[in-house]
């Protein structure tokens, strides 16, 4: 693509890496295999160590909006895209590492990351992965021995990142801004080969370029709004163009239903709370069309970006039916949703759990819902008019139980089961519940992951509510 793009750069040498955890869903897509004996080989080049045969690592130029203000200097400060790998069914992929030394786009940081905020992007790629909401994933996590300085020394990791791109809505912002609007088809061009091949040939590929982005963003926020996931950084650089979950930082899933929860202790003004990502969304897809306009036209790109709203609704009610068992998605049920997320927000109900016990009504028994709503009798109003929207399907209950169970997961990545992960991790060297936290986070609509099912521990722990002393709990981006 040219150097326009990017900086040439091998990644900085590490002290004894160590393999933490290895990806074996992931590396299979790619035919990737490690034994004991090719295990140090593979920590060596992925840590950085060794460079990978034919590899041509690079750090990518990017630009961006951060939280609605324009900053010209961002870039892959610490991470390198270190080689594309082809997967046995013909997709292309992305293979990157984060956190291995400073590059030119560094502004004076260390190019690091955090063990800490490296194990939590592994699990949730693989989490939201395993909940069928698209994401960038991991084939591996690697320790360092070098200590790293925040507030205080920390532990630092280098994460193998794996993704369909790298390409963010701030990689076409940067030509823009800096005055080099020429370099926009180059980049649209071989965005549009890599990812969207199907309209290469087209007479209008630009603007159907933008239809992809406008309709991907729309509905991997619809998935996003219905698991409770809040992103905490949609900043414009942390938006990819193929709509995957990008970049995770202080990132959370809703304990109660609290639709002004930010995830990100930085974001003081909720712009980017629960309630506002489809908006944000939107704001976002509209800065990346600015830097289309003398290329599409600005009524071109209008009207692409007026289907996001639509997109998204439908979307997003279509994946609350499935939650809710319902197939009939009409007035009545936008009445029933409408009315359901009221309740929700008046009463201190578990996002995860609420819908998980409502797979059980009405044959079974759903008391536990009952605690979460001191006047019994607000439960039970809804739960009547969902009665009567399930009557009129006249649907197997057993069988919409089990829809309902693949639809409403068990488990979810609560932000207080990741810190004890980190703990055990930082403090005690003990890796072993980052291996459990991953085979839940890879089988989250299971009533229990088959591969724990012989070890002896408390499952509730991982599958109950949020405890009162984490509930919205809010992360700092450095965390
Ligand atoms: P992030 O919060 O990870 O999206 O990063 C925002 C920007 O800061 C990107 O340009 C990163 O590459 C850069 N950055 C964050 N942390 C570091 C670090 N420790 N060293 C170098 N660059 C960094
Ligand atoms: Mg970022």
């Amino acid at each position: 693509m040219g150097d326009d793009f990017y900086q040439k750069k091998s990644p900085d040498p590490v002290t004894d890496p160590y393999l933490i955890h290895f990806n074996p869903s992931v590396s299979q897509l790619i035919d990737l295999n490690i034994s004991s004996e090719s295990e140090s080989e593979f920590t060596s080049i992925f840590s950085g160590n060794h460079p990978l045969p034919q590899a041509f690592p690079l750090a990518m130029v990017y630009s961006g909006h951060q939280f609605g203000v324009y900053n010209p200097r961002l870039g892959d400060g610490r991470g390198l895209l270190l080689s594309e790998a082809h997967a046995t069914d013909g997709s292309v992929w992305d293979i990157y590492l984060k956190g291995c030394g400073p590059t030119r786009f560094a502004r004076g940081f260390d190019g690091r990351a955090t063990l800490r905020s490296s194990i939590r992007e592994y699990l949730a790629g693989e989490a939201m992965h395993s909940l069928g909401i698209p994401s960038t994933r991991a084939i591996a996590l690697i320790g360092i021995r070098d200590l790293i300085f925040r507030d205080r020394p920390e532990l630092a990791a280098v994460l193998v990142r794996f993704s369909d791109s790298h390409i963010r809505f701030g990689s076409f912002e940067q030509p823009h801004y800096s005055n080099h609007p020429e370099k926009i088809p180059k980049l649209l061009d071989y965005a549009i080969q890599r990812h969207f091949p199907d309209i290469n040939d087209s007479a209008d590929k630009y603007r159907l370029f933008f239809r992809e982005v406008v309709q991907r963003t729309a509905v991997l926020i619809a998935h996003w709004q219905t698991v409770g996931f809040v992103h905490g950084v949609m900043n414009t650089d942390n938006m990819l163009i193929t709509g995957a979950t990008f970049d995770y930082g202080p990132f959370g899933f809703l304990d109660r239903f609290n639709p002004g929860f930010t995830a990100n202790s930085s974001d003081t003004s909720g712009r980017y709370a629960w309630s506002k990502q489809p908006q944000i969304g939107h704001w976002n897809l509209g800065k990346l069309g600015e830097t289309l306009v003398s290329i599409c036209g600005a009524s071109a790109l209008e009207a692409e970006l007026n289907e996001y709203q639509p997109i998204y609704n439908q979307t997003f009610r279509a994946l609350m039916g499935k939650k809710l068992g319902l197939d009939l998605l009409d007035e009545e049920f936008s009445n029933l949703v409408g009315r359901l997320f009221q309740i929700l927000s008046e009463n201190p109900a578990d996002f995860t759990n609420f819908f998980r016990g409502l797979s059980n009504f009405p044959e079974g028994y759903c008391d536990s819902l009952y605690n979460y709503f001191p006047d019994k009798k607000v439960l039970d109003d809804w739960l009547s008019l969902y009665r009567r929207l399930l009557d009129r399907e006249d649907q197997d209950n057993d069988l919409r139980a089990r829809k309902m169970n693949r639809a409403n997961p068990k488990f979810i990545l609560r932000n207080h089961l990741l810190e004890h992960a980190i703990s055990k991790a930082m403090k005690e060297s003990d890796h072993s519940e980052i291996d459990r936290l991953f085979a839940f986070a890879q089988s989250p609509f299971d009533e229990l992951p088959e591969c724990l099912a012989k070890d002896n521990f408390d499952s509730q722990f991982y599958y109950a509510d949020t405890p009162q002393k984490f509930i919205d709990w809010r992360l700092s981006c450095s965390a």
